[in-house]
């Protein structure tokens, strides 16, 4: 099996310290094995993509001294491919629209009955409202879709599970049980308005049809990689191997964010700084 691992940020910020350490490690994971690092661009959230954000990712990471192929997947060149995906879920009587608001879920989450909000890996786990108790019938609505989620549960033959290389944020590795996802992880949306499809639904068709054997990324994202994977399954694409890493943390411990631009990677080029002391800063 060819190594091929991706390197996929949104570009809807300045790149900072933890999407140096992310990327370099992929790219480095991947040269040791003879591989293949890819770069991807997750545009899929058009109210906050920006193109300027785009050529300033390509700016720094070859500054970073990183190379890949090119041309590079954009996901928002990719919506057809989604749709033809939705469309197969659909058809299998596992979406079912849902046109509830984050306000609306976490107003009907936090009703009485309910006891305390879950959280799970999407947020607020989804009350359920708008689920139908038999799967919709009829061609797809143009609308906002959800994934029944212990339908489709029911649907996969034996447990989520996927190979993990790395670690979870609590020391965990790959092995999970499906039974109780439809209450942790709920009906995740998987068509949003605007987006037509969702990060879930667009990084698990990217993976596959890229040929991605090694998914190299931030714990963060641990918590997803069950959705990911029943997608996978539902969908009868491969489940590559996953590899959480650490992440890079402020003086205070808290996680670095887009905003925070004193750690962006423009800001220590501007400073006069080099690649390498990116490097020792990230402990690599
Ligand atoms: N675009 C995602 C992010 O910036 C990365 C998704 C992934 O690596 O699966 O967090």
């Amino acid at each position: 099996m060819t190594f091929r691992t991706r390197f996929a940020p949104s570009p809807t910020g300045p790149l900072h310290l933890g999407h140096a350490y992310s990327a370099f490690l992929a790219h480095d994971m991947a040269q040791a094995a003879g591989g293949v690092f890819l770069l991807r661009i997750d545009d899929l959230d058009r109210s906050r993509s920006r193109p300027e954000w785009e050529e300033q990712i390509y700016d720094d990471l070859h500054w970073l001294g990183l190379t890949w192929p090119t041309p590079v997947l954009r996901q928002s060149e990719r919506l057809p491919r989604y749709r033809e995906a939705l469309e197969i879920l659909w058809d299998q009587g596992l979406l079912y629209p849902c046109a509830c608001s984050r306000a609306d879920i976490r107003a009907a989450a936090s009703a009485p009955q309910e006891g305390a909000p879950l959280h799970g890996p999407d947020g607020v786990v989804y009350p359920g409202t708008c689920r139908p108790a038999t799967p919709p019938t009829g061609p797809m609505p143009d609308k906002p879709l959800r994934l029944d989620m212990a339908r489709a549960l029911a649907r996969l033959n034996g447990p989520v599970a996927f190979t993990e290389t790395g670690s979870g944020p609590d020391g965990e590795t790959g092995q999970i049980t499906p039974q109780d996802m439809g209450a942790t992880v709920g009906d995740v949306a998987l068509a949003r308005p605007g987006m037509g499809a969702s990060y879930h639904l667009s990084v698990v068709l990217d993976d596959a049809d890229q040929q991605v054997s090694h998914v190299i990324r931030g714990q963060d994202l641990f918590s997803a990689t069950q959705i990911h994977v029943v997608l996978q399954r539902l969908l009868g694409l491969p489940t590559p191997i996953y590899h959480h890493h650490r992440l890079i943390r402020d003086d205070t411990g808290k996680r670095l964010a887009k905003r925070d631009d004193a750690r962006a990677i423009a800001t220590y080029r501007a400073e006069g700084r080099s690649p390498q002391d990116i490097r020792d800063m990230v402990d690599l």
